[in-house]
């Protein structure tokens, strides 16, 4: 489902460059929940940006659902992107519209009509059981809503795969235990491929069923969460 081949990522700050990631190769199949940890800067989010490709690999091959992503126009690769939802730490929602027009966002550019964009913003806010909150503000929502509001936008276009960047390390462990058992949801009745950045080994622990771990933008270990945490 993502194939990542010899991903390198540098950036050049003038005469300075850093390596984000160096030559990192990873698999997620189908029905993953599969973990990527390691202490901050160790070059998680740039690897996960690479797979949407908000961050262009300085070097490797980027497949997503059968499709080298690096050899497609620019009309096909928005097309590949909205089979890929993202989530972020601190949200990134619209302050000044509605949890409605958050969520019916993205909706905007597909072919669907008004009344079946309507349909679809209410049962993704169903889905996130957030049905009473259409109205509302992100302001006026606590962090674990306002993280169901992204999720809920993140799965508008019907996405194969979730990319989650942090996503509960700004919540409170109850919270993060509730969006947790939202994301398992997800997985579960919808086949949702999740990929999940975290600094937190108890996220792993809870949700998912591969980990890798990264470590100066390489990847150290991988492999099934059982087999990780059996060994010595
Ligand atoms: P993590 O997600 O594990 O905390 P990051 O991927 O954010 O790690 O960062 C890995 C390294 O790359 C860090 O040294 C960071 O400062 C650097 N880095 C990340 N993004 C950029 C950027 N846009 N420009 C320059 N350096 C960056
Ligand atoms: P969020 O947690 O909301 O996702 P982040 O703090 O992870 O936001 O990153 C914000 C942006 O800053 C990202 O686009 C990331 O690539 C960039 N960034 C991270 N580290 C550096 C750095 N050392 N130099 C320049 N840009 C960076």
């Amino acid at each position: 489902m993502i194939t990542l081949s010899n991903i390198q990522v540098t950036f050049e700050n003038g005469s300075q460059s850093v390596t984000a990631v160096q030559d990192v190769s990873l698999q997620v199949d189908a029905g993953d929940v599969y973990g990527i940890v390691g202490y901050s800067g160790a070059g998680k989010s740039t690897l996960v940006r690479v797979i949407n490709l908000l961050q262009r690999p300085s070097a490797g091959s980027v497949v997503v659902n059968g499709q080298d992503l690096l050899a497609l126009q620019p009309k096909e690769l928005r097309l590949a992107r909205k089979r890929i939802g993202m989530i972020f730490q601190h949200f990134h929602l619209m302050n000044s519209r509605t949890i409605y027009d958050n969520v019916d966002f993205p909706l905007k550019s597909s072919k669907l009509s008004k009344r079946e964009r309507d349909l679809k913003v209410k049962q993704l806010l169903e889905l996130v059981s957030l049905s009473d909150k259409l109205d509302a503000y992100p302001s006026q929502l606590s962090g674990g809503q306002k993280q169901r509001v992204a999720i809920a936008r993140a799965l508008a276009n019907d996405p194969e795969i979730l990319l989650c960047d942090e996503a509960t390390s700004a919540l409170d462990p109850k919270t993060t235990l509730s969006i947790l058992e939202l994301l398992k949801k997800l997985n579960r009745t919808l086949g949702l491929t999740i990929v999940i950045i975290t600094h937190e080994m108890q996220v792993v622990k809870e949700i998912c069923n591969k980990v890798a771990v990264m470590e100066a933008g390489r990847i150290v270990e991988q492999g099934d969460i059982v087999s990780i945490f059996s060994r010595p």
